[in-house]
């Protein structure tokens, strides 16, 4: 009925079709109400649901949902599915930088507050778990409990594996087991349609590789079936300096490239400025305070930007010391770093992971973590990383991003095509993560300067003919989407007609408008 009517009501009567949806809302509301769910919903009051990490966007939803149950999301998409306007978004924990998660005058899913169940399964080969339990829950759960742990993680273990599931989920162990999405072998998914549905390589496939990378926008996922592996536990962690980004690249496709079992455990790397700055130059290298970064060992050949190769070996505490040495300076032997700007510790395994969880302790009490953060992420062909670096590293952010600037190699072999994804072409890419934070005491740029300059990076790159794709990526237009997906388009708009017809999931990708 009320389609019928607005097809009567003027194009720029705005008033008009507002009123209508508020009609249409109110109606809803009322249903809603009456629909018995087993758990809970916040009218109104929109409090964290209506924000993300990105800190630049805000919206309204219309109520916020805490299912206790798969059936509540289920109930409330099957609702939604019957009016004109209404959309759902999941929330895993909220850290999206461009409001991903958020539905404005929709439904708000909060996946946190159902209820955290992790079960490693009989043979210790994996672990069922709920679409809203943080990874950094996953790891606990399963190290204490069973001396296992997942295999591919993320370095910041503070998200859900929902959400990361919906991207990639990517870190220095990727180039090995591929991002998490190539470590999970089951799904339970809710469907755009209401329907809910296990998934698998074998079992409703097409569905199970939509779903993964798929931002949300053909199902929510409830429980992932992750892939275990006996957790070490012990790490040698080592940081080792390069001056030329050509020997950088080198040595860093090596250790990715040696035969699996031959490398060491994790492989990652980053940018930082030639400088004594505390955020952005050497003093952020060192991993011990107690082994100061010495620049006189700095060649004097060096620009304005230095690279770090970041590397980890799993060991056991038992382990002879100088077995594990012995190990480290084979594989390090072979490497082409600065002499003597090299860092090293041993940490235990779970604070190797959660190593990124102090950063954020710190950066809480500096005030920075609730600040805006414009980050850019970024796939790049390697055919193309050296005049990325020239053009990106060495001319527009040769003074940093008050944060990390990631950049490491991974294998193409290790990602599934099926999966929703789009990548680079070549068999090696890299990610360059941009992690900006806003100091608000100090003289760095402002949210709008960093807006724009992750603007002219991407333009560069275009005017550049840079084989790149953007990771977590965000586009306000559909033409901006298309030629993200490029030839994977059509494959998944006809996915979103199959699992979710009527546009429902996760409006904020701004990918599909309800009724496109
Ligand atoms: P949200 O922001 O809540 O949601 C993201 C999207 O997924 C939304 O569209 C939402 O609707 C959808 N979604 C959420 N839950 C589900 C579900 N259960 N089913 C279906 N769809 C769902 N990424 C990496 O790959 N590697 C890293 O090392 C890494 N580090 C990070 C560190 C920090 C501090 C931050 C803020 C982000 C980092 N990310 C990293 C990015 C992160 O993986 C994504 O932003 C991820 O989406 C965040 O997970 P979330 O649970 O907060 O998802």
């Amino acid at each position: 009925m009320v389609a019928f009517v607005k097809r009567f009501v003027h194009e720029n009567d705005v008033d008009s079709i507002q009123e209508l949806e508020a009609k249409e809302e109110d109606d809803v509301l009322v249903r809603f109400k009456g629909m018995e769910l087993q758990g809970s919903v916040e009218y109104g009051s929109t409090g964290s649901a209506g924000k993300d990490f990105g800190g630049m966007q805000s919206s309204k939803p219309l109520a916020v949902i805490r299912p206790a149950v798969s059936e509540d999301v289920a109930k409330v998409i099957r609702l939604a599915s019957r009016s004109q306007h209404l959309t759902v978004a999941a929330r895993g924990n909220g850290h999206s930088i461009n409001g991903q998660a958020m539905a404005h005058r929709g439904f708000v899913v909060d996946m946190r507050s159902m209820e955290t169940r992790i079960e490693v399964g009989p043979t210790g080969k994996y672990a069922d778990v709920s679409g809203g339990a943080l990874w950094e829950e996953v790891l606990k759960r399963c190290v204490s409990g069973h001396g296992l742990a997942p295999r591919s993680w993320t370095d910041y273990l503070g998200l859900t594996v929902g959400g990361t599931l919906s991207n990639a989920g990517v870190s220095g162990q990727t180039f090995i087991y591929g991002p998490q999405t190539e470590n999970v072998t089951e799904l339970e998914v809710i469907t755009g349609k209401g329907d809910v549905t296990v998934c698998s390589h074998t079992q409703n496939s097409e569905l199970f590789f939509s779903v993964l990378g798929g931002l949300g926008q053909f199902g929510i996922i409830t429980r992932a079936r992750v892939l275990l592996q006996p957790a070490p536990n012990m790490v040698r962690w080592i940081r080792m300096v390069y001056n030329e980004f050509s020997e950088f690249t080198r040595d860093a496709e090596l250790l990715v490239t040696r035969e699996e079992g031959d490398s060491f455990d994790y492989v990652e790397g980053f940018v930082f400025v030639n400088s004594n700055d505390p955020v952005n130059g050497w003093p952020s290298v060192p991993l011990d305070g107690n082994y100061p970064f010495d620049s006189t060992r700095i060649p004097r050949t060096a620009g304005p930007v230095l690279y770090c190769l970041e590397v980890a070996l799993h060991h056991r505490k038992d382990d002879r010391p100088s077995t594990v040495g012995i190990r480290v300076e084979q594989l390090l032997g072979q490497l082409r770093f600065c002499e003597d700007l090299r860092f090293e510790v041993d940490v235990s395994y779970m604070d190797f992971l959660l190593r990124v969880q102090r950063a954020e302790k710190e950066a809480k009490d500096g005030g920075i973590w609730d600040a805006p953060h414009p980050w850019l992420n970024l796939f790049v062909s390697k055919t193309d990383i050296a005049d990325f670096d020239r053009v990106v590293f060495k001319n527009i952010l040769k003074r940093g991003v008050g944060g990390p600037m990631l950049v490491y190699p991974l294998l193409r072999s290790k990602w599934d095509n099926r999966t929703s994804i789009v990548l680079p072409d070549g068999d090696i890419f890299y990610i360059v993560a941009l992690l900006r934070f806003c100091f608000p005491y100090t003289k760095g740029l402002s949210v709008e300067e960093m807006i724009a300059q992750n603007q002219e990076i991407i333009k560069s790159c275009n005017t550049n003919g840079l084989d790149f794709k953007l990771y977590l990526p965000h586009y306000n237009s559909k033409e901006g989407w298309k030629q993200h997906f490029g030839n994977q388009w059509t494959r998944f708009q006809e996915r979103k007609a199959c699992f979710d017809p009527n546009a429902i999931l996760a409006p904020g990708q701004k990918i599909f408008p309800k009724n496109w």
